[in-house]
């Protein structure tokens, strides 16, 4: 028999999702027909606009003509979305050459291991999305399972009200593969230019390399904030970012992303990053669809990028409804992430998921499942109809609004602060 990779062993099963699945099918056994309110999961739920539709229409009609029918395209990705992203995302900040196309950010983040020889030590923002964890620990970074879902040898920065989520990095190695994501999911925060400026300068003083996720950076609202690592001087010798068209104009089904790759940024032997992502990605990568492709570069023109503002301000106007909802609590998140992270009364967050779930048929996500430090916070996720989230807003309301709570919350958040 052929023997089993042991860093997949490692991984166990994905208990978050797992156990939510699982919680909700029971309920939904013992009271059948029950509607739930799902703010638990972190996909978009309105529809792609018209003219993106309508270009990835055209893309599929010419597949279907001899004439214009094509095949594999350009390894890397399409020129002119390259182009593109180059112009309207990062304001000619990186080239088009540096930009490689992806079928989405988690798909990229998982082939991104590759890059790295197996001791390089990794640290995570906690909480943080799952998948970087997950990535490295299938890529063998590093020792075993502990309790509670956190693994030996990864360094879990906590992020915290008390911390303004900004993680402690003083006391990494140096050489270490530091995830940063931002807007972060979960907790709805985003890195200041401040606080990023200082990561960068410690990753360049200190040989770390910065992975950075801005998934979610289309829902930033305001200048003064960072929408990318590259808005940062000096971060091209020491970050890739990765990025995503899901959350920004609903691709969460049609997969495309990107990760930019700058030509700057070498290994410690010196050698070049760009040159062996270029030879990763065309050993193990075929060039995302042509279909979303062509999406994507019509999200990219005028009437897509007006149509990703009213998205994404539809979704904002969701997070604030709910903000609004439960303001007497102390809430994070929400105004440039799609994400409110609530800190909670109780200090399991699985016992305030199952109390949301069984009273007012509400699924949210537990914040211990994006990391220890995810403990005692709920995540609330914005993707929703707007008429579930007035619904979920009026039942939140009726059970995490007890008088004797708001008060509860708010001393412990005046100590916090
Ligand atoms: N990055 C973050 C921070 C996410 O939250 C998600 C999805 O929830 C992804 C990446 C996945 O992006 P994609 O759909 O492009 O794989």
């Amino acid at each position: 028999m052929v023997e089993r990779n042991a860093d997949v062993a490692k991984m166990g099963r994905n208990y978050l999702f797992h156990e939510i699945a699982k919680r909700k099918k029971a309920l939904l056994e013992k009271e059948p027909g029950t509607r739930l309110i799902n703010l638990g999961i972190g996909d978009t739920t309105e529809p792609i606009p018209p003219s993106v539709v309508e270009a990835m229409r055209e893309a599929a009609s010419r597949l279907g003509s001899k004439k214009t029918y094509t095949g594999y395209g350009e390894t890397h990705g399409k020129w002119l979305l390259r182009e593109k992203i180059s112009e309207v995302i990062y304001n000619s900040k990186v080239s088009p050459d540096e930009i490689f196309i992806s079928d989405g950010a988690k798909c990229d983040v998982g082939r991104m291991q590759l890059l790295f020889s197996r001791n390089v030590p990794v640290a995570l923002q906690d909480p943080v999305y799952p998948a970087y964890m997950g990535a490295s620990v299938l890529s063998g970074k590093t020792g075993g399972a502990q309790d509670g879902g956190s693994y030996e040898g990864i360094h879990y920065l906590p992020c915290t009200p008390e911390n303004g989520f900004t993680p402690d990095v003083t006391t990494l190695p140096p050489g270490t593969l530091l995830y940063l994501c931002s807007p972060n999911n979960p907790t709805g925060t985003v890195l200041t230019r401040d606080q990023l400026t200082r990561l960068v300068h410690f990753a360049r003083e200190n040989r770390c390399f910065l992975l950075f996720d801005s998934a979610y950076a289309a829902f930033i609202q305001s200048e003064e904030l960072p929408r990318s690592i590259y808005e940062i001087e000096g971060a091209q010798e020491v970050a890739i970012e990765t990025s995503s068209f899901s959350k920004r104009i609903g691709f969460t089904g049609v997969r495309l992303g990107w990760s930019v790759v700058p030509h700057k940024l070498t290994f410690a032997d010196g050698s070049s990053v760009w040159k062996d992502w270029s030879t990763l990605t065309s050993t193990l990568f075929n060039e995302a669809s042509n279909i979303a492709q062509a999406g994507g570069i019509a999200a990219l023109e005028k009437e897509g990028l007006a149509s990703q503002r009213k998205l994404i301000a539809f979704y904002l106007e969701n997070a604030r409804l709910l903000r609004e909802a439960l303001s007497p609590l102390p809430c994070y998140g929400g105004e440039h992430a799609p994400f409110l992270w609530l800190p909670l009364r109780s200090k399991s967050s699985w016992e305030t998921f199952e109390t949301l779930l069984e009273k007012a048929k509400i699924v949210t996500t537990p914040g211990v499942g994006f990391g220890p430090s995810g403990e005692g916070f709920i995540r609330i996720s914005a993707f929703a109809s707007r008429s579930d989230i007035h619904k979920a807003s009026t039942l939140l309301q009726h059970i995490l609004l007890q008088k004797a709570d708001v008060e509860v919350f708010k001393n412990r958040e005046q100590q916090r602060t």
